[in-house]
């Protein structure tokens, strides 16, 4: 779909747009941000209020996208504003150790049991990179299982075969990444445990760590199958290997406690970020002690930053954990849930084939009438369905991710009023997406 398809949507945004990409790399600082796969004009947001964003061009939109996981309570929820504006009136960074830093770590390691020990770092792509480090300076091995269509940030040695971003810029291998350090991971179906033990079988003694996302959003949802994950579990501890959960999307937002306190399954390390900053750049990566033990200056393992655990950022991290009670997870669902259905059912009033999956409150929608079990399954969608979808439902205020290779996300703030204008979009958007032409 050429960008002319759409010359006059949003004329403010437009202009933002050539002024960025005059300076940055396609006018955006994430490349998913560009509407790379579903063509026209990425909108410049300028201020979110609850389940809204509003444009450059004043319209407003029903953000179901929500920073792709991050504002759960909504936008500018009130009390993680207030939490903030006191942090940043006491000084914005200090290079110290400072409490904030210890009530979050504190915060998640009740939530969450397997959490023994937490380091704090500023995004998720630092969390996987200091995980898999550890793994292998823990293990003193060198390879790393991960899966097709699961993104672990941009992390060198995790760029192979990574979903969402890459997979809608159609880059199966990114240049910069050398031989070396691609030669280290090894590339697995997801979903499929013959395969993991097939591996193992065939680098006896090599595999430092599995890391995968606790359940996928980066292919669109795609839940692990029942007995997966502990199955990921037992082959790493029956091999020496640790097992990695990246909860980086899942944390904190799939339940209390993750998706570990949907499944229960007990990983070494787990990894976070997204939910625990409160919209700030707050991530993490933590598990059992002794291995957490092994990260300098408690032990060899090198990892640091400068603005790690940055008190801004854990004052807005702190404040919306707080907050996310059992209500408010009941509340995230519940919207999740209506969305799903109202989705379905405007599909298949217009006989669109189409699979919505969810995992927990997570969700996407498919357009392939078959259940989404791995990476080639999602990539076999109809995706040029989702471009008029995407499009309809745009123009009509509900802002959606700009691939169908992204998880939808909602908050505690969709109420009735935000629901009931997705539902008054959805019969234009379905009937678009059965009219679209490959
Ligand atoms: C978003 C994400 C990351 C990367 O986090 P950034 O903060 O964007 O670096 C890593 N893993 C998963 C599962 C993610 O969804």
């Amino acid at each position: 779909m050429s960008e002319l398809a759409y010359p006059y949507e949003a004329p403010a945004s437009r202009a933002l747009f050539d002024r960025a990409a005059a300076v940055t790399p396609g006018g955006v600082n994430s490349p998913v941000r560009a509407f790379g796969a579903v063509g026209g004009t990425p909108r410049f947001m300028v201020s979110g209020s609850g389940p809204y964003l509003t444009d450059a061009d004043g319209r407003e939109y029903v953000d179901l996208v929500c920073s792709w996981g991050p504002m759960i309570l909504g936008h500018a929820h009130p009390e993680v504003v207030a939490a903030v504006r006191e942090a940043v009136g006491r000084g914005t960074s200090f290079g110290t150790p400072s409490e904030g830093e210890v009530a979050l770590a504190e915060e998640m390691t009740a939530r969450v049991a397997p959490l023994e020990r937490v380091r704090l770092v500023s995004s998720g792509t630092e969390a996987t990179m200091s995980a898999i480090r550890l793994a292998r300076g823990f293990t003193r091995r060198t390879k790393v299982i991960k899966f097709a269509g699961c993104y672990h940030g941009h992390v060198d040695s995790l760029l192979a075969a990574a979903g969402s971003g890459v997979a809608t810029f159609a880059l199966p291998d990114t240049p910069g990444v050398t031989g070396a350090q691609a030669s280290d991971t090894i590339v697995l179906p997801y979903n499929d445990l013959d395969a993991v033990h097939a591996a193992f079988a065939a680098h006896p003694g090599e595999i430092a760590c599995v890391i995968t996302e606790a359940a996928p959003g980066n292919m669109g949802v795609v839940p692990p199958l029942p007995g997966y994950n502990q199955g990921l579990k037992d082959a790493c501890a029956a091999n020496g290997a640790l097992f990695v959960s990246d909860e980086v999307m899942t944390g904190f937002r799939t339940s209390r406690a993750g998706w570990y306190g949907v499944e229960g399954v007990v990983p070494d390390l787990m990894t976070f970020g997204k939910v625990m900053g409160g919209g700030f750049p707050a991530a993490a990566f933590g598990g059992r002690a002794d291995v957490m033990e092994h990260l300098a200056p408690a032990g060899p393992v090198y990892q640091a930053g400068t603005l790690s655990g940055n008190p801004v950022a854990t004052a807005a991290g702190l404040a919306q954990l707080r907050l996310l009670d059992d209500a408010a997870y009941a509340r995230v669902e519940a919207v999740s849930a209506s969305i799903r259905a109202m989705v379905g059912e405007a599909l298949g009033k217009e006989g669109v084939a189409h699979t919505v999956q969810a995992a927990s409150t997570m969700f996407s929608v498919f357009f392939t009438d078959r259940p989404v079990r791995n990476y080639e399954d999602a990539k076999a969608q109809e995706s040029f369905r989702y471009t008029a979808f995407f499009h309809s439902l745009l123009s009509n205020g509900v802002y959606l991710p700009p691939s169908s290779f992204e998880s939808w996300f909602v908050s505690t703030a969709h109420d009735e009023r935000a629901l009931q204008r997705v539902a008054d979009a959805l019969p234009a958007a379905a009937r678009a997406a059965a009219e679209a032409t490959a």
